[in-house]
């Protein structure tokens, strides 16, 4: 009996091929990340953490934890003896959720961007988790568009943090780590990067990294860095023993050891020359199409973007951030709705959309592209139909 479930697949390889990607949080993997994946170790438990397991048969299953790690270390120019990796959380959202519950108590407060101005739901927002154990304040962008980290540091030194978390899933400029520092400093807390977004632009030199500055880094590994959906938690060798512990067993039982194999793929990839031209490249990508989209008129948060992300304003063409991305799926244009700052509409159908060029650039397309898919985003959202 054919498949129902490879028949769907094909539709959705169908899809993926005939349509123009523009989800920032989105990539095309590699076929030997695909072949990691799809091996063997999706059928091993493997419990604890590399030759310290409560199951049997898990030499090679320690072999590769210890050369993921490896790789972790490599690729972000860091020093086993200063940072202790953990390749085993199964997104970025639990890579989170375990950081708080591994360096915070209940109630404990954290200073986040706020989910309207480019945060992500996992940094307090009330309709997560985080947002009902832990106590959040956040800061945002100022009407510029860009962090006001004056309004960081008078947040912090009023609220007290135990934490402040630097990380963004919709903010299109570079982030100033050193100055999270001070700040974290200033008031005694853990600074803890969340680089899900940009960890292949980091890896690749494309933007600075979080390192030395951050207490904790995670990450997913399927944005920029291109590998499977999973995620890493990296930080400071005195906090990993509580980390370690939230992670499993406090969260989670077995780790998905295919993914963790397929994220060391990844990061092999990540650390080729090559890697760097694509983030370079992605960022080149951004800057042109956010360039074109300008000259046709769009109106950008933070007038443009330094990183793989653009925020458009869709309202003054008299649509909203749904309508907008609907029309542009019509057409074969993938992007996300998304709240810019200072919204005064809902998430679910927000003022604007979010492009990204992770995607496309993974296909190999160049600037003169960019100005191309601008034309045809402005022939389709400016249309009457
Ligand atoms: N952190 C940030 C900054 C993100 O953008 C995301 C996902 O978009 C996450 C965490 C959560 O990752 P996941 O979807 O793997 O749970």
């Amino acid at each position: 009996m054919p498949s129902k479930i490879f028949e769907i697949l094909e539709k959705e390889e169908k899809r993926q091929k005939e349509t123009i990607n523009l989800i920032p949080s989105e990539n095309f993997v590699s076929e030997d990340v695909l072949r990691a994946l799809g091996s063997v170790f999706t059928n091993k438990y493997a419990e604890g953490k590399p030759h310290h397991r409560y199951y049997a048969g898990n030499e090679f299953v320690d072999e590769l934890e210890d050369e993921v790690v490896d790789l972790v270390h490599r690729a972000f120019n860091i020093h086993k003896d200063e940072y202790s990796v953990n390749v085993q959380p199964y997104s970025g959202s639990i890579a989170n959720i375990a950081t708080y519950f591994g360096v915070l108590n209940v109630n404990d407060e954290v200073l986040s961007m706020s989910l309207e101005h480019g945060g992500h739901l996992t940094h307090g927002h009330t309709a997560s988790i985080t947002g009902k154990i832990f106590e959040f304040e956040h800061y945002g962008v100022g009407e510029d568009g860009y962090i006001n980290y004056d309004q960081v540091k008078e947040i912090a030194k009023r609220f007290q943090p135990k934490l402040i978390i630097a990380g963004t899933s919709a903010y299109p400029r570079t982030l100033d780590y050193k100055k999270f520092k001070e700040i974290a400093d200033s008031v005694n807390a853990l600074l803890m990067a969340d680089i899900a977004h940009i960890a292949g632009l980091i890896v690749g030199g494309a933007h600075p990294s979080p390192f030395p500055y951050a207490d904790i880094v995670t990450t997913t590994t399927h944005k920029t860095l291109r590998g499977p959906r999973s995620a890493i938690i990296i930080c400071k060798k005195n906090l990993a023993d509580n980390i370690d512990k939230t992670v499993f067993p406090g969260i989670q039982g077995g780790p998905h050891m295919n993914a963790v194999a397929a994220t060391g793929v990844a990061l092999e990839e990540a650390l080729r020359p090559e890697f760097k031209d694509y983030a370079q490249q992605v960022v080149k990508n951004a800057k042109a199409l956010a360039e074109e989209l300008k000259n046709l008129g769009f109106q950008l948060v933070s007038g443009g973007t330094d990183n793989h992300l653009i925020l458009v304003d869709v309202t003054p063409l008299g649509l909203t951030g749904q309508q907008a991305s609907d029309k542009l799926e019509k057409e074969g244009v993938i992007v996300n709705k998304n709240m810019i700052p200072f919204d005064t509409r809902k998430a679910w159908d927000p003022s604007g959309i979010r492009l990204g060029t992770p995607a496309v650039t993974t296909q190999g397309m160049k600037e003169k592209d960019m100005t191309a898919i601008a034309k045809r985003i402005a022939e389709i959202l400016i249309s009457k139909s």
